[in-house]
């Protein structure tokens, strides 16, 4: 064969597959696939944004007033801080700065799917450790680490599953790995857990060399479409994750508009009530259901996953929810042919879905 071969290792990545917004004919329907923000984004963000824009400059490169706005918030130094187009930037760059052939990348099943490309992409091999109930086994984990390994994901909540790892148990984590390892916390749903079950990641990342925790603008500040993520750890960290990203990796509207977004802390609040009380009036819908095989993995994120164990199988209630209207995430490329993944929208949409589920499950007894 002619022309440009891949390394061996990039021929073997199968691309992200991202929530799709269109049903089989195309037709434009509610996305609830993405995990967007149902509420939008902050006005105050959107008006910055629309003052923003100066397309023949280039951006800060580094990002300095949205670092200085996201440390005052978060009580962190922003020399701690890296900037990053969408937090997917940051577990990229992590992976190959400190992974490459030979080396293992851990990580539990039914994590993050970004993991796997993550880590083939720098030649790195992804090693899987066993869920426990479709959470994070911290035991499991910590019994697959050698001496290969050289960086831990963990996403807390988890995507797609929604489980969370309590503070104790990510410390008891961190305390079990080598310090040459990097534990990447990865809180892109960290917005919509509750204040009170913070899980502490922050302090890990202030306290120790080896913790890179990472954040974005995409879920609970409404911004997916700007791309903006963070990350905070040891500044011999950032100094390093800072050599291999994008040169000018934040737009000058992505910087203008996450900076105005993290002064609005009432909107993340805003966002994280609602999504909390839609969240459990869908968990409730499902579980008045009856029997028919339904059920919820516990969510502290945007989004909860349903397992069909019953006669309506997850496909069946993937095509069913679209033929209804509304496009949601079916997970057979992840392990979960039997999971759907539903992001909490409006009151109006999780009325749709849960009636929809209801007539389905009932159709097929
Ligand atoms: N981590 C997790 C767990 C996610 O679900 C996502 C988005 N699906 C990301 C990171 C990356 O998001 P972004 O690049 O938009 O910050």
């Amino acid at each position: 064969m002619t022309g440009p071969q891949p390394k061996p290792w990039i021929a073997e990545i199968h691309a992200y597959v991202p929530g799709k917004s269109a049903g089989k004919d195309g037709r434009p329907l509610v996305k609830l696939s993405a995990n967007e923000n149902p509420l939008g984004t902050s006005p105050k963000a959107l008006a910055a944004r629309a003052q923003a824009v100066v397309p023949s400059l280039y951006p800060d490169p580094d990002s300095n007033a949205l670092r200085a706005a996201i440390g005052k918030v978060h009580g962190v130094d922003p020399a701690r801080i890296i900037c990053g187009t969408g937090s997917g930037e940051l577990l990229s760059v992590a992976a190959s700065a400190y992974a490459g052939p030979g080396d293992e990348i851990l990580y539990v099943r039914y994590g993050f799917s970004l993991y796997d490309i993550a880590a083939r992409r720098c030649g790195a091999t992804p090693v899987v450790a066993p869920d426990n109930d479709y959470g994070t086994d911290v035991d499991a984990l910590l019994a697959m680490v050698n001496e290969k390994t050289r960086l831990v994901f963990v996403a807390n909540p988890n995507n797609p599953t929604g489980s969370f790892t309590p503070r104790a148990e990510l410390a008891r984590l961190h305390a079990g790995l080598p310090a040459d390892v990097l534990l990447v916390i990865d809180q892109a749903y960290a917005e919509y857990v509750a204040p009170e079950d913070d899980d502490g990641g922050l302090a890990l990342a202030e306290e120790h060399g080896n913790v890179l925790v990472t954040r974005t603008f995409s879920k609970g500040y409404g911004l997916a479409g700007e791309r903006v993520g963070w990350g905070t750890a040891a500044p011999g960290v950032i100094d390093v994750l800072n050599r291999i990203r994008g040169p000018f990796n934040l737009s000058n509207s992505a910087q203008a508009t996450a900076l105005a977004a993290v002064e609005d802390q009432a909107f993340v609040t805003h966002s994280r009530e609602h999504n909390a009380a839609e969240r459990k009036r869908f968990v409730a819908a499902i579980e008045a259901m009856g029997n028919h095989g339904i059920r919820a993995v516990p969510s502290e994120a945007n989004f909860v996953l349903l397992l069909f164990a019953g006669k309506l199988t997850g496909e069946a209630a993937y095509n069913g929810l679209a033929e209804r209207g509304t496009i949601t995430r079916w997970l057979p490329g992840q392990g979960l042919p039997h999971g759907l993944r539903i992001t909490i929208g409006t009151a109006e949409q999780m009325d749709v879905i849960a009636a929809g589920l209801r007539e389905m499950a009932e159709a097929a007894q």
